[in-house]
């Protein structure tokens, strides 16, 4: 598409390589943190940075959002200079966070009530797709509003669906997010199985990868070290995706599912252990090491508690 003029708001983990992912495919990038280190790190990736929301998007095409959690959202819509106050209503906005449904309904219908397009924008692939840009866009909007969007995530994606209407872009990556968590379940369990049954770790990774326990969380998050390079279990279970990110996530999905009447009981045991992690002071660490509390004595291969 031809160079665009955009806001990026929040240049944290993901928001700075997405933005400059944006800035290497030629847009002219404004972006705003309240972090003087984020901004400092935007800068030196070639985005605008500028000194409030007024500012960045001030003549702005489009305005991303990359916020931690849903109030930050509401805020930085909503609040007095936000981007509902200050942007120009032909500018699209899409928001790239992980928030709840009901977050996102209220930012589509608020946007539309002030003439604004609205596309809940959530992403997967972490921040190394982020900074490959690589990442799998779920877009939830009307079909205009998510056609332009199409355009402008592409320099940043690997994959962009169209999920048919408002909210449903965040409910795909919550219903996928759910998945993901109840799978690392499974994966914990059968790999203390595995051991306390005397298989080697690396031979029953074999097997599994390539019969019916197969699965995402198998494949990259092996609890076990030597198995798999990506295993947080080779790093002490330093964050790939961190506790606190993992809870919000299934949180969110558990909470639509309340909503919605569904029982969803192995996502509620995920959320409880994610909940336990965090109370011991493991928020930080990967939440790949929910697979202490499947084993006999709540230790993990690969972890030393005592140690960072
Ligand atoms: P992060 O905490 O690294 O970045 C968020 C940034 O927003 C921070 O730099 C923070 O200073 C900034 N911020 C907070 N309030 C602000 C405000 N009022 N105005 C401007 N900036 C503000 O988080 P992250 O890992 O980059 O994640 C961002 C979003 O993407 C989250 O919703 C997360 O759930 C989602 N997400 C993260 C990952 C991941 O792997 N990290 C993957 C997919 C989705």
């Amino acid at each position: 598409m031809t160079m665009a003029s955009i806001a990026w708001i929040g240049l944290g983990h993901m928001g700075a390589p997405m933005a400059a992912r944006l800035v290497a495919a030629g847009h002219e990038v404004h972006g705003v943190d309240p972090v003087p280190e984020a901004r400092a790190a935007a800068a030196a990736r070639g985005i605008r940075v500028a000194g409030s929301i007024a500012e960045a998007v001030d003549g702005a095409d489009a305005v991303f959002t990359s916020l931690p959690r849903s109030e930050h959202v509401r805020e930085v819509y909503g609040g007095e200079g936000g981007v509902w106050a200050t942007a120009p209503t032909s500018a699209l906005l899409l928001d790239t966070s992980t928030v709840d449904v009901t977050t996102s309904a209220f930012c589509h219908e608020a946007s539309a009530a002030r003439g604004f397009g609205f596309v809940d924008s959530p992403v997967s692939g972490g921040i190394a797709g982020a900074e490959a840009g690589t990442l799998t866009f779920m877009l939830g909007g009307g079909a205009d509003e998510v056609a332009r969007a199409q355009a402008l995530v592409e320099p940043m994606a690997g994959h962009v669906f169209d999920l048919g209407g408002p909210t449903l872009g965040i409910a795909a990556k919550l219903a996928n997010n759910l998945m993901l968590f109840v799978s690392l379940l499974g994966v914990s369990e059968g790999a203390a199985l595995a051991g306390s049954l005397g298989l080697d770790p690396k031979k029953f990774f074999e097997v599994a990868s390539v019969s019916s326990g197969e699965s995402w969380p198998l494949r990259t998050w092996y609890p076990a070290p030597g198995v798999v390079a990506t295993s947080p279990a080779d790093r002490n279970f330093d964050a790939t995706f961190a506790t606190t990110l993992a809870q919000k996530d299934l949180a969110f999905a558990v909470d639509a599912g309340t909503a919605a009447e569904l029982p969803m009981p192995a996502a509620r045991i995920a959320l409880e252990q994610f909940d336990r992690l965090i109370d011991e002071g493991y928020g930080g660490k990967d939440c790949s090491l929910i697979a202490k509390f499947a084993t006999a004595d709540g230790g993990v291969p690969g972890f030393d508690a005592t140690s960072g």
